[in-house]
């Protein structure tokens, strides 16, 4: 059974866990460095980023998670959990920062605000059609060489990145956890226990 992670500083930590537990992972809730050992993966959930940029400032987990990363701890980061992990962030706070583990660019709020949220069907490599949760979420713009794309959307400006990976990084747009469909987080898990054996 492999050890996962979800980052418990604020948004959908709950919702992750009994994914996660739903598809077999022993879950580990992160609030202080300590609670990283022997962790497989990570998942760092939506919410809001600045607060959660805050809060892994204010626990002392900030460099400690940045040095996991670093050293290639599996991570699946979703909406704000993408922004955390992103390269580049627009429409940021101007304090805003994040790890840089991915090399996407996103766009805070990029498919609208609160008022303009959406449910679609995302069609994902190999999975199929795919219930997409929107919710201020961040629109990729850019995506580096390294990055692989498993689903596109287009939400009526031309298609953009919602699920992309980038070896045992994998991030989204939408939230996966506030669906009944657990297949994103088997993904992840699968691919967490394969690079394990
Ligand atoms: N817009 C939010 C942010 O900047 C993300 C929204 C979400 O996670 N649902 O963090």
């Amino acid at each position: 059974m492999r050890r996962i992670g979800v980052l418990a500083l604020q948004g959908d930590v709950r919702e992750h866990s009994s994914m996660l537990e739903r598809v077999g992972a022993r879950v580990q809730w992160v609030r202080r460095p300590e609670h990283l050992a022997e962790l497989d993966g990570l998942v760092i959930p939506g919410g809001e980023s600045t607060t959660i940029a805050y809060l892994l400032t204010t626990s002392g987990l900030r460099d400690p998670l940045g040095v996991a990363l670093g050293e290639g701890l599996p991570v699946f980061g979703t909406c704000a959990g993408l922004i955390m992990l992103a390269c580049s962030v627009s429409d940021g706070r101007s304090d805003q920062w994040s790890y840089g583990r991915l090399d996407v660019a996103v766009r805070r709020n990029g498919y609208g605000r609160q008022v303009a949220s959406f449910e679609a069907d995302v069609e994902v490599k190999g999975l199929g059609p795919v219930p997409g949760v929107f919710i201020r979420a961040p629109r990729i713009e850019g995506v580096g060489d390294d990055v692989h794309v498993w689903a596109s959307y287009d939400h009526g400006d031309g298609e953009h990145p919602v699920l992309v990976r980038q070896g045992s990084a994998w991030g989204c747009s939408f939230h996966p956890e506030l669906t009944s469909d657990t297949r994103l987080h088997e993904l992840f898990v699968g691919a967490v226990d394969e690079a394990l054996r």
